[in-house]
């Protein structure tokens, strides 16, 4: 402007000089007249001019020269950033200088930011979470975002001691964006931890109602209605489908770790042949015990959640014990099988026939069998029951079918149980005293539909 206002001073001068040389020229004032009036005017115009801060179109203000009008939008938006304490930006180009004829009032420094803060809109230059390409947050700064990411991670690493990966590709990249969209730490978390709606299918049992359904859901009613718009109460059937949907992360963070664990090795059963064991009859040789072994596991969770885990080693620390059982296979002498008749149920002698016995019947025979020596059965058949029963002590009933039935009584110990199916022959208990005895002797008792036969017509 200074520079203007020179030139003009000089250009005055040299005008002068020349009006003085060509006085009295009528053609040297014309042509003087004819150029010098617009130069003239051109210059007082310049000499005047203001500048003019435009945005956007529209004049925000009026400063003295273009100087004053650069350094006070420089020094606005310059204390902008001090103020919210990150990069502003303006639209490229937004802002204009121009020159206006303007003789009145002048705005200061103070007045033009003053317009600038009424007039102007910015966005911040601030760092974008963006999961799969999609931005879902803006955060001040990528330290911040970064550590956004880091608190999502960390709500599944227990201190560190897990490893933790997005599913999704998350990154953290600049962007442009509009003061409202600006979170801080917790509210990111927070809104890529429950921004998303997932769905899950309910289906009705018998009985629900839709405030059951509701509560185990840990949704309101009025949410799940929502989500089911043909849904109502009166017309819910049994194995409908009802959609619920819960909050749910936009990332979702896979958790890796290994889990190290001491388990039990079962043991096998075998079994082996004792020539000395009756058939049926069986022993405990060697009692089975576990085994135990560490294993370590790769266990993957997806947002908590076990989603996947696979054996990645394991060695055996202690070898399971197997389990010995001794079974018999020796048969009564005195059973010889035949179809007709029935086999000898123990060794020994029938001391006590079938029949009248001191005023009364003795439904049976008592055969001399030395307490412990083998009971068998004398038929195939079922065990119709197996027990202490009153005077008969521990005794064994086995039926034949056709309404025959053998029973076996006052025994010491009995190895089948109701129910059980048995061979001819097979081993079903000891000899003994039990109930009403006066020695050691097996009862022994043929039924046949219901009436007691003389089992010496049998065996
Ligand atoms: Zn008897």
């Amino acid at each position: 402007m200074f520079e203007i206002q020179s030139n003009l001073a000089q250009l005055t001068e040299k005008l002068i000089i020349v009006w003085k040389g060509t006085i009295g020229s009528r053609t040297s004032i014309k042509i003087l007249l004819l150029l010098g009036i617009p130069v003239l005017a051109v210059c007082m115009f310049f000499s005047q001019a203001r500048c003019a801060v435009v945005w956007d179109g529209d004049v925000v203000a009026v400063a003295r020269d273009r100087d004053i009008a650069e350094i006070a939008v420089q020094n606005y938006l310059n204390q902008l950033e001090k103020t919210v304490g990150m990069p502003v930006k303006i639209k490229d180009d937004a802002i204009k200088f121009r020159p206006v004829w303007r003789l009145g009032a002048v705005a200061d420094e103070k007045e033009i930011k003053r317009c600038l803060a009424d007039k102007l809109d910015y966005q911040y230059e601030a760092s974008g979470i963006f999961i799969d390409g999609k931005k879902v947050a803006a955060v001040r700064d990528a330290s911040i975002g970064q550590e956004v990411l880091d608190k999502l991670l960390n709500t599944y690493s227990r201190n560190g001691r897990w490893e933790v990966a997005f599913k999704q590709k998350v990154t953290v990249k600049p962007v442009t964006v509009d003061g409202y969209e600006l979170m801080d730490i917790d509210q990111a978390v927070e809104y890529i931890q429950f921004g998303g709606i997932g769905v899950r299918k309910y289906q009705v049992k018998e009985g629900d109602t839709l405030w059951d359904v509701a509560v185990s859901a840990n949704i309101p009613v009025e949410e799940l209605i929502e989500a089911n718009p043909s849904l109502t109460p009166e017309t819910m059937q049994i194995g409908q489908e009802i959609k619920i949907s819960r909050p749910a992360p936009l990332a979702d963070v896979l958790t890796t770790y290994k889990d190290v664990r001491q388990e039990e090795i079962v043991y096998r059963v075998q079994e082996k042949v004792d020539q000395n064991l009756y058939w049926g009859e069986q022993r405990l040789v060697q009692k089975g015990s576990p085994g135990q072994r560490e294993v370590v596991y790769a266990v993957t969770l997806e947002n908590g959640l076990e989603t996947d885990r696979e054996v990645m080693q394991q060695k055996t620390i202690k070898e399971p014990v197997p389990q010995i059982i001794a079974k018999g296979n020796k048969k009564l002498l005195a059973f010889r099988g035949g179809n007709s008749r029935l086999a000898y149920p123990t060794i020994g002698a029938i001391v006590s026939p079938f029949g009248s016995r001191w005023g009364r019947i003795h439904e049976g025979v008592d055969i001399a069998a030395n307490y412990g020596s083998p009971v068998v059965a004398a038929e195939a058949g079922t065990v119709q029951c197996a027990g202490n029963r009153g005077g008969y002590g521990l005794c064994v009933d086995i039926s034949h079918g056709s309404g025959v039935v053998t029973r076996y009584a006052h025994l010491s110990s009995v190895v089948v149980e109701s129910g059980q199916r048995v061979e001819r022959g097979q081993f079903i208990g000891r000899a003994g005293s039990s109930g009403n005895s006066t020695g050691p002797h097996l009862h022994f008792e043929v039924i046949v539909n219901g009436t007691h036969k003389n089992p010496a017509l049998f065996i």
